[in-house]
């Protein structure tokens, strides 16, 4: 293998593609390759591919023309939720050499003896169900945190979702994997670790290649509770019906895992959260947020939701409109429903023109703003700890604190990936908050 060769990836969706990709790109560098930024020449371009983002394969086509543009000659490589899901259709995109399905996408140095272009490019993906085996993964280097994935795959059978599609069945690595990846992170100098997966709170299920929950969610949590060096745990995504009141409480005396919880609500009205096949109601989730907010009253809680799901009438949307007006959250990440093939709701009646669609998407990203903002004012005049990130962004250095507040003081490359006490004292006109520094 000649290890003078220059690679670059590119990371399209969610945590835990870029855990992925960051695995991948250690074995590249393990094998003698050098990782170069992806606007840069390279030998060899992988494309870290999605299935949720809205025209994944116009964005896919853009990324392999961009790529194409710096070297006509590269080889490049598509892996990911994307390539599992329409292998072929990657596979004829002008330029793509080389088609790996969510089997074969960690062994993908494996597949670089030649890397001559192909005509057509090479697809080597296997039918979902042989996707049964776990490789864990975590993000170092790319950022200030670390993502560090610890379940991949869903058992669920949401009637808009993909993902089972894509990446198979639950299936959660070892605890003491796990522990093990955490103290490398670490090592490393990262304070924080970001838990990341499909559907975390399952966590547990196939730990041992079986269908048994070993240890569950909650057993994580509590085990890594205590690695030396880790200041910070954050809990991403998980399902409000896995998010147990042990979890809570736990989080509520813990000095590690941070106060910020993102819960999935994605309807408001149980008529399509029941047409959703989602696994909770909204008394469920409003019971979710009143306990994390009885015991954390500073905690902030980010909620996903979809809008202009099939049936989703102006009644409905305005139920879950007031839903999330009256709930105590924080900020929204909002969807607009599209269709995927392969899918119930797909072939759902009730759909929701395209114009309305973006009209409700508009309203409640205009209500998240004002949550954002309400939240944050809550937070003025109380004493945080601030982790800085590394970038200079127009002059200043921006950092989170525990409960998820984005702040930013002038550039100072000394605090890059440091812990401070602060006092939040004001919001600026773009929205990031302001503070003094408190000395110990
Ligand atoms: S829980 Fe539902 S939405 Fe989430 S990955 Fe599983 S099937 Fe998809």
């Amino acid at each position: 293998m000649n290890t003078q060769k220059k690679v670059a990836f590119y990371t399209l969706g969610c945590k835990l593609n870029f855990s992925e990709t960051s695995t991948i790109a250690r074995d590249f560098t393990k094998e003698g390759f050098e990782r170069v930024d992806f606007k840069e020449y390279a030998d060899i371009y992988v494309i870290n591919t999605c299935s949720v983002t809205d025209n994944a394969d116009k964005k896919f086509k853009t990324i392999v023309k961009q790529a194409q543009k710096v070297n006509p000659d590269a080889f490049v490589a598509a892996i990911g939720c994307y390539a599992q899901l329409k292998p072929t259709e990657l596979a004829d995109v002008n330029g793509v050499d080389l088609v790996l399905g969510a089997t074969e996408k960690f062994k993908l140095t494996s597949y670089l003896n030649d890397l001559s272009k192909n005509e057509q490019g090479e697809v080597h993906a296997c039918e979902i169900e042989d996707a049964n085996f776990y490789v864990g993964s975590y993000s170092i280097g790319d950022r200030t945190r670390a993502f560090l994935k610890v379940q991949d795959g869903c058992d669920y059978k949401c009637t808009y979702c993909t993902i089972p599609l894509a990446r198979g069945i639950s299936r959660s690595a070892t605890l003491e994997n796990i522990l093990q990846s955490a103290k490398e992170i670490s090592v490393k100098g990262i304070k924080e670790i970001v838990l990341t997966g499909v559907n975390i709170g399952d966590y547990g299920k196939g730990e041992f290649g079986n269908k048994k929950h070993e240890h569950t969610f909650f057993k994580l949590v509590e085990a890594l509770d205590n690695v030396a060096g880790i200041h910070r745990v954050r809990i991403s995504s998980i399902e409000p019906n896995l998010l147990k009141d042990e979890t809570i409480d736990f989080v509520a005396n813990s000095d590690n895992f941070v106060p910020h919880f993102h819960i999935p609500l994605q309807s408001g009205s149980d008529t399509l959260l029941k047409l959703m096949k989602r696994r909770y109601l909204t008394e469920t989730y409003i019971n979710r947020v009143a306990k994390i907010k009885e015991v954390m009253p500073h905690a902030c809680i980010g909620v996903d939701v979809i809008v202009g799901f099939p049936g989703e009438t102006d009644e409905e949307f305005l139920t879950t409109y007031t839903l999330l007006s009256e709930l105590d959250i924080s900020y929204l990440h909002v969807f607009t429903y599209s269709e995927r093939e392969n899918t119930e709701a797909v072939k759902m009646g009730g759909v929701v023109p395209l114009a309305v669609r973006k009209k409700r998407s508009k309203m409640l990203r205009g209500l998240s703003v004002k949550k954002r903002r309400a939240f944050y004012e809550s937070q003025l005049n109380s004493t945080r700890t601030v982790l800085f990130e590394d970038e200079n962004k127009e002059g200043y250095i921006q950092g989170f604190t525990e409960n998820y507040v984005k702040v930013k003081t002038p550039w100072n490359p000394e605090l890059a990936n440091t812990l401070h006490t602060v006092k939040l004292t004001k919001i600026d006109e773009d929205g990031l908050v302001r503070f003094e520094f408190i000395t110990e």
